[in-house]
């Protein structure tokens, strides 16, 4: 299987982004393929042996749209040259200007005469003394404004002819219609001067006008929303200081290598991700992880390329290029949430997949109904055409891909990386947050604080416990080794073999076949030696939220070492704002219920689950999920993987540069809980957005369509003209782009 993206032009609403996803899902060998209209992007996987991007290519153009593989290493560089919206946007703006003017003189031509009080006209233009003169005027300015939509014509008919029709089927047939009809008016009126009051250009004329108006703000709504990526992408600098023989070389970013060492001056952005080699200075990450407060970076410290240095100057080793790079992850992270369609987008996909030839049928249907009713062929056309353009589903399938795009946007600048328009939509729903201890709620940087032997020194204690401990890799035994070194052992025990037993600790032999087991009781348990004797202080330690780690040497248990990781500041607050948000919190731990009921005391959660073996936690979470919740599981992936991934969200917390980004569904760049309640906020606030959007967009179609039918007509006398009936539409859209960008100012 591949995965894929391509750039498809030409398509212009929800109905050509669902024929393209239609045509595509139909080939042979594709998993799944889904349109992303706003950015105008195809994701598809599918099995290589079966398919190739050219065949994809070709069924996209026979559909009647272009299609270009994007591929290439993703680099920021090579991504920000191809774009290429911003000279469309420019052209299209000019066009526009040209159709404007010469619809206001349209207007003016062709309605100045039927007001009340005359507007001045040349006599030679009159509708009563020269009506063909009036008509052939009008004619002579719709043509160009007709040329200038001629997209709408072009791809219109073309979808039709290809059996999928589109919004531009809707324009172009309206139009079309109008037009021919004002035509063979016009060579009717040296016969039949009354017929100068049938005639519809300006109609045909002002709907492309204000379609193309519509969509030239739409289009500049969309480019703002994906402000947020293109922020990112400019945080990397084009140039940076190269040092080599000892001299410094301005040189392009992309040229840079892993092992270069550059010079970055106070102010100057870093390019890429490196660790200090020498110098001192505080950076600004918040670009990039959202925190506010500039952090202290001196030699050995990690930079993450697109941070400021805000004062010192910094010899930074470049250890990570191109696509590996922090900055390159946080922006494919947001692209793929961006391209990967939210469950609640699908209803109105369906529906803006059958629209439009629904629309064409209820158009001929209302037009027929009002012939039959005795109504003149004029009105009848009037019915026809305003059905057509007001009922385009445009709006639609806006209203959820533009929301996802400026809230995963919103979510990236506050450090908050959601994995995709499901994680997104999923998440307000979470009830539960089930929060892992070490690493998570605690600093997981564990200290020892106690020291407790009846036969052996601390030194001693320690030394015994330090090798087994050096060969492994758990937060506890980094306690224990942080300590030794401290108190300057080398570790030259000889240890022969060596066991981790998950959730309990380290079993190992020396040289000369003595047992020596460092864990917890259940440790001892499992090994039959008693805990007896120290009890009392085993009880003591817990109870002060402390990790009692025993250490027992050929047997016989010799001491206890207390060890402590420090609360995070920011747990307590985390816990108390996800509580206002009405959701439960549980702690979730290996380590021994006294300790865990401590921590849980002081951050205040609602549940403690303690003594859980690293295999057994993602079972507690299927357990919480069985009694109907939906749980969001946060951890720091060290061994809470499984959870993660059985969560209905899985939530990695990380800090800086090393994200675990693999199993998460939501990657926290800060290493801060508060971020938790934020992500929850956010994805509550962007479903909102949707479903306002997808609400509005609903009620406007079948409020819309009824109306310019003429069902309030025989009562009320009220009928939409075509041209209000492309405003209503373009309004729309630029309502529903216009919401989505609301959420940019929320705060989260
Ligand atoms: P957590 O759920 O906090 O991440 P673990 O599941 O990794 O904790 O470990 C649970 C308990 O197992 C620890 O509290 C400790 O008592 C014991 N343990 C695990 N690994 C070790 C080790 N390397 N040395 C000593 N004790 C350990
Ligand atoms: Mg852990």
């Amino acid at each position: 299987m591949k995965e894929e993206s391509y750039k498809i032009g030409g398509m212009h609403c929800a109905a050509c982004s669902s024929a393209v996803e239609r045509v595509t899902r139909k080939l042979e060998g594709v998993e799944r393929s889904d349109v992303n209209l706003p950015l105008n992007r195809m994701t598809i996987v599918y099995d290589e042996s079966r398919l190739s991007p050219d065949k994809i290519i070709s069924k996209i153009e026979k559909a009647g749209f272009t299609a270009e593989l994007i591929n290439g290493d993703g680099s920021i560089s090579q991504r920000k040259t191809d774009d290429s919206s911003d000279k469309a946007l420019i052209s299209e703006r000019r066009e526009l200007v040209v159709a404007c003017i010469l619809s206001v003189i349209l207007l003016y031509v062709s309605m100045g005469s039927m007001m009340v009080s005359h507007l001045p006209l040349p006599e030679i233009l009159s509708m009563h003394s020269h009506p063909v003169n009036f008509a052939m005027f009008q004619m002579l300015l719709s043509v160009p404004i007709m040329f200038i939509g001629r997209r709408f014509f072009i791809g219109g008919f073309r979808s039709l002819i290809n059996k999928n029709p589109n919004m531009d089927a809707l324009v172009a047939v309206s139009c079309t219609a109008s037009f021919l009809f004002s035509v063979v008016t016009t060579f009717q009126l040296s016969d039949n001067p009354g017929k100068v009051h049938s005639l519809y250009y300006e109609s045909a004329a002002i709907v492309i006008t204000l379609v193309l108006l519509g969509k030239h703000l739409e289009s500049n709504s969309k480019e703002k929303t994906k402000s947020a990526i293109v922020k990112l992408m400019e945080l990397t600098p084009d140039t940076a200081i190269l040092i080599r023989d000892n001299r410094q070389w301005e040189v392009p970013t992309e040229t840079l290598k892993v092992g270069d060492i550059v010079l970055v001056k106070p102010g100057a952005k870093i390019p890429l991700d490196g660790i200090v080699k020498s110098g001192e200075g505080s950076v600004n990450e918040a670009m990039l992880t959202g925190e506010s407060m500039p952090v202290e970076k001196a030699a050995g410290s990690e930079v993450i390329g697109g941070s400021i240095n805000v004062s010192g100057a910094l010899y930074v080793e470049i250890t990570r290029i191109g696509q590996d790079t922090t900055l390159s992850k946080i922006i494919k992270f947001v692209e793929d949430a961006q391209n990967k369609k939210a469950p609640i987008s699908k209803v109105a996909d369906k529906v803006a997949g059958i629209f439009v030839p629904i629309v064409i049928a209820v158009a001929l249907l209302s037009a027929a109904v009002w012939l039959a009713a005795g109504e003149s062929f004029a009105f009848a056309l009037k019915i026809f055409t305003s059905v057509l353009v007001i009922a385009c589903p445009c709006a639609m399938g806006l209203a959820t891909p533009t929301a996802i795009i400026v809230g995963t946007g919103l979510g990236a600048s506050h450090g908050i990386l959601i994995r995709s328009g499901e994680a997104l939509e999923t998440t307000h729903k979470t009830n539960v947050v089930v929060l892992d201890k070490t690493g998570t709620v605690t600093e997981g940087k564990p200290r020892v604080t106690e020291i407790v032997s009846d036969i052996l020194s601390d030194s001693e204690l320690i030394d015994i416990a330090f090798a087994a401990e050096s060969l492994s890799e758990h937060p506890l035994a980094k306690a224990i080794a942080d300590e030794a070194n401290s108190r300057g052992f080398l570790n030259e025990k000889a240890i022969a073999s060596f066991e981790n037993v998950p959730g309990m600790g380290i079993k190992a032999f020396t040289k000369e076949g003595q047992p020596l087991c460092v864990g917890n009781i259940r440790l001892m348990e499992s090994e039959g030696i008693s805990t007896e004797k120290y009890a009392s202080d085993i009880s003591r330690l817990a109870g002060h939220g402390q990790t009692p780690m025993l250490v027992a040497f050929n047997g016989i248990l010799c001491g206890v070492i207390g060890v402590a990781d420090t609360v995070k500041d920011t747990s307590k607050e985390a816990v108390e704002k996800l509580r206002a948000m009405g959701i439960k919190t549980v702690l979730l731990t290996g380590d021994n219920r006294a300790a865990a009921s401590y921590i849980g005391g002081i951050i205040g959660t609602d549940d403690v689950i303690a003594e859980v073996l690293p295999g057994d936690k993602a079972a507690v979470i299927e357990k919480l999920q069985q009694d109907g919740s939906t749980v969001m599981m946060v951890g720091d992936g060290i061994n809470d993987a499984p959870a993660l991934a059985m969560a209905d969200i899985g939530c990695a917390i990380g800090s800086g540069s090393d994200i675990a980004i693999e199993s998460a569904d939501i990657v926290l760049m800060k290493n801060n809980l508060t971020d938790v309640a934020g992500a929850i906020k956010l994805s509550r606030l962007t479903i909102r957005n949707i479903k306002q959007n997808l609400f509005w967009a609903f009620c406007y179609n079948t409020l819309g369509i009824p109306i310019a039918a003429g069902v309030l007509y025989p009562k009320f006398g009220l009928l939409l003209s075509p041209m209000i009936g492309a405003l209503a539409m373009s309004l729309s859209s630029v309502f529903v782009v216009t919401n989505a960008l609301r959420l940019r100012g929320k705060k989260i």
